[in-house]
């Protein structure tokens, strides 16, 4: 038999098992509560010692890689936030799995306790925080490697686990203690990388993602005693004017297969000291999310002629707050193509390319030279819910579709 039939045989007969291994272990580490949350927030969650915490599952990994074999490293930037690698096989080429170790607060609205598991047979899901976004994917992959140990299969190159902490949130200017300390370290240099962050239910595969560009603007007017505003040059109104523009401003961009438009948030403002000043300043934020035709500096260049076309008395202040760059893969390469044609096989459907308004680990990657894609099990509406939920069966679908792809991409000894 070809080691691919069989490994579909071992799904189908062993099936009971690895769903009992997989409800087990997330069971477990959704018990450890890796919520991750600003600094200020912490005494808002008595269990938390450490933002994230992501040590008490990244034991719990090591533990499960051990018990198969395979070789494993714990690599930790910050005390209590480690990340663990797993290795699988040996070869130059390599393909990454990577789910993050955090989640974000459970928030109100929960039918029971979030940090334990329920199960509900009728409906063949299991709930619980970071079921689906990330912890169930994280389990999945394990029970990929579960299966490739079992099964002996010899592949040309490594299949590589990726537990990475810190994904939900960061403080400003913070070191990010998980992938980016991975790969500047040079302890992750995968050839391909799937990141299971995305829902999607496998039928689409994440291809390209937006930049983000936040701006802060600020309006500079002239302050003067409320009861005569005709003194003072009121930086609220100048504010007003200028992001009611910014609203309906027409940005240049080449449209892209599976981008949708640019969008353009006015997240946050603040002005004003007292309802009897005329206020001489005012602050709002942008958050801009731009396709690959576009770049940071065009974009400001355009709000910049926006500004200049209003007749204000005022001074308008530009800041560039943060960029992250927009990045894409191509449709047609290896990767994708690989899983589009076992996800035929093994679901029987082909999942189209996509693209997404927000970023995942697949961005980091890509912009390290790394192909990576996200792809994943699960409901995109499941992510940060109260009572969040993955399907059971997708978590055993996930671990046979990474399997096969890794020995499809990687190779292997008939
Ligand atoms: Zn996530």
């Amino acid at each position: 038999m070809m080691p691919k039939e069989m490994l579909g045989n071992y799904f189908k007969s062993h099936e009971k098992e690895l769903v009992d291994y997989v409800l087990k272990i997330l069971a477990e580490v959704v018990k450890e509560k890796t919520v991750n949350v600003e600094k200020e927030r912490l005494h808002e969650f008595p269990y938390l010692k450490i933002a994230g915490q992501e040590s008490l599952v990244s034991k719990i990994v090591m533990r499960e890689l051990k018990a198969m074999n395979v070789d494993c490293q714990e690599k930790t930037l910050v005390e209590g936030r480690s990340n663990v690698l797993g290795f699988y096989g040996k070869g130059d080429s390599s393909l990454l799995v990577a789910a993050h170790m955090d989640v974000v607060p459970p928030g109100d609205g929960w039918s029971r306790d979030p940090f334990t598991t329920h199960v509900d047979k009728e409906k063949g899901l299991v709930y619980g925080r970071g079921v689906i976004d990330n912890k169930g994917p994280l389990v999945a992959t394990l029970c990929a490697l579960k299966v490739l140990n079992e099964l002996k299969i010899k592949l040309n190159g490594t299949f590589i686990m990726g537990a990475i902490a810190s994904e939900e949130y960061r403080e400003q200017g913070e070191e990010d203690p998980g992938l980016d300390f991975l790969i500047k370290s040079k302890s992750l240099n995968p050839k391909w990388a799937i990141i299971p962050d995305v829902g999607g239910n496998m039928q689409m595969i994440d291809v390209a993602e937006k930049g983000r560009l936040q701006i802060k603007i600020t309006s500079t007017g002239k302050q003067a005693h409320g009861s005569t505003p005709q003194k003072g040059i009121n930086a609220v109104t100048m504010m007003s004017r200028l992001l009611l523009e910014l609203e309906n401003m027409q940005m240049q961009y080449v449209p892209h297969n599976f981008l949708d438009r640019p969008t353009l948030n006015i997240g946050t403002i603040r002005g004003g000291s007292a309802s009897n000043i005329v206020p001489a300043k005012c602050e709002a934020v942008l958050d801009i999310r731009y396709l690959p035709s576009q770049s940071a500096e065009g974009i400001l260049k355009e709000i910049k002629g926006v500004a200049d076309r209003l007749s204000v008395s005022g001074n308008y202040d530009f800041e560039v707050v943060a960029v992250s760059l927009p990045h894409e893969v191509d449709s047609a390469n290896i990767l994708v193509k690989t899983i589009q044609e076992n996800a035929q096989s093994i679901l029987g459907t082909t999942p189209r390319p996509f693209g997404l308004g927000g970023g995942t680990f697949a961005k980091s990657f890509n912009l390290s030279g790394i192909v990576a894609v996200g792809y994943g099990p699960g409901d995109d509406t499941a992510f940060h819910i109260a009572d969040e939920y993955i399907e059971i069966k997708q978590l055993l679908s996930f671990a046979h579709m990474i399997t096969a792809v890794a020995m499809d991409l990687l190779g292997y000894q008939k």
